[in-house]
């Protein structure tokens, strides 16, 4: 059996005629390169609509979601009062090009949460929000490089796509034609979780480093966890070398805890990212500081960043209404026991059929790994049987579970995800790794 050569149930003949108009005009028929299904193969979904936890494509196929827009969505889909707060911003127009006061609320929420945030400024993607903080970062130190991490992907800003993860990683492109030299050159990569790496990088460079810029649990790789002693390093040589530790929580903010993963793991970084969770589903980003540094932004300070549709009304509005309801006291131990009844139980199916596994699980996000692990960096996320993840994809998808279409991403819960159709997964996993080991 090759990927994809199945049909689901009620077929996929919509969806393949969907891909095959969107092939001609728009490349690869996609908007982002990882959901064109090229590493597992076969016609990607187009989706109709999602409720909760739930998805349905253009052919009628229902599918438990363990994609969630890739993590913003961590009510589910359609949650009310998201769909109310956008219908009711809409209705007062979409955009002024000028202050309102949901940016100043949320941006209260941001810095009430979030331990090192005291100022936010508000972007419209991650991508613009890790691009701007870098530049606050070279111009505050007034030096040009950077370092980040193998299979850390921070978006796709020209300095930041050095061995990035993610889709690049999926498709075996390890940087990027279109990036000139000049660029990548002041990108400067070192190993997860190896500090002896980013050692030898400030003992060459200290000097020139602007940022070191990190995922605290990484999600672009698959889901991987930090060191404590690699934590430390990075927030040690950043500040013996007069560097900044840039914490880039577009996946892990508002998801691995109200105060993303630096109230977990207890970091200080002096700049955090923010996006995803951040807009419930429609464009946002955000980059968070001391108001020391933050105040060396534009007009406040020297450093320019702008956008038209920075903070509009309706980003804003969906905002405040998916992240208001994070603060119910059981929310974070809800997220966590249904995140990790999923991954004992997928551990237990996969055992039964011999097949390698390691699932890495983080509260929210958990990435199942077809390698014996441990799985601590790029190099040993790299060993996972990719042959074995793309059947089990398939087998998945026909089972009605939709999971990221590639080994190296991380599977999203929400909190519309109940005990049933966890249990309901973990039942179809049981039986693809059953047709796996056949
Ligand atoms: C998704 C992501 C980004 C980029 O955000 P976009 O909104 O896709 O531009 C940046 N950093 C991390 C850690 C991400 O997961």
């Amino acid at each position: 059996m090759t990927p994809g050569s199945r049909t689901s149930p009620s077929g996929t003949s919509r969806s393949s005629q969907l891909y095959e108009r969107a092939r001609q005009i728009i490349p690869g028929g996609v908007s982002s390169p990882v959901r064109a299904f090229t590493a597992v193969g076969g016609t990607p979904r187009f989706i109709e609509r999602g409720q909760g936890p739930l998805l349905w494509d253009v052919d009628g196929n229902e599918y438990i979601d363990f994609v969630m827009s890739w993590g913003p969505l961590i009510h589910g889909h359609a949650f009310p009062p998201v769909v109310r707060a956008v219908a009711e911003a809409a209705a007062s127009g979409t955009s002024f090009g000028a202050p309102t006061k949901r940016e100043v609320r949320l941006a209260e929420l941001i810095v009430d949460a979030v331990p090192s945030a005291e100022m936010v400024r508000f972007v419209s993607s991650g991508t613009e929000a890790t691009m701007s903080a870098i530049r606050l970062a070279r111009g505050w130190t007034a030096r040009d490089k950077i370092v980040k991490f193998a299979g850390n992907y921070h978006g796709h800003a020209d300095s930041l796509l050095a061995q990035a993860g993610s889709g690049a990683l999926t498709l075996g492109v390890p940087s990027s034609p279109g990036v000139p030299a000049g660029t990548a050159c002041d990108t400067l990569v070192a190993e997860y979780n190896d500090p002896d790496s980013l050692c030898a990088l400030f003992d060459k460079h200290g000097a020139d480093i602007a940022a070191v810029i990190m995922e605290p649990f990484a999600g672009n790789m698959g889901v991987v966890s930090p060191d404590p002693d690699f934590l430390e390093a990075i927030r040690r040589l950043t500040s013996d070398h007069g560097a900044l530790f840039i914490c880039d929580e577009v996946i892990t903010g508002f998801r691995v805890a109200l105060g993303g993963a630096q109230s977990v793991l207890d970091l200080d970084p002096d700049i955090t990212t923010l996006g995803k969770i951040l807009g419930g589903g429609l464009p946002i980003g955000a980059f968070a500081g001391s108001s020391d540094v933050m105040r060396h932004i534009a007009p406040d300070g020297p450093v320019y960043q702008a956008g038209t549709l920075s903070g509009n009304p309706i980003s804003t509005a969906a905002g405040i209404a998916n992240i208001e309801p994070l603060h119910q006291p059981t929310f974070y131990e809800h997220l966590k026991s249904l995140t990790d009844r999923l991954a004992i139980g997928l551990t237990e199916a996969a055992g039964t059929s011999n097949i390698p596994v390691t699932v890495n699980v983080q509260t929210g996000m958990l990435t199942v790994f077809f390698t014996n692990g441990p799985v601590r960096d790029l190099h040993s996320a790299r060993e996972s049987d990719t042959g074995h993840f793309a059947r089990f994809f398939h087998a998945m998808l026909e089972n009605g579970v939709y999971i990221p279409p590639s080994q190296f991403e991380a599977w999203m819960l929400s909190s519309s995800h109940t005990e049933e159709l966890i249990d309901r997964t973990i039942e179809a996993a049981w039986e693809a790794f059953r047709e796996l080991a056949a």
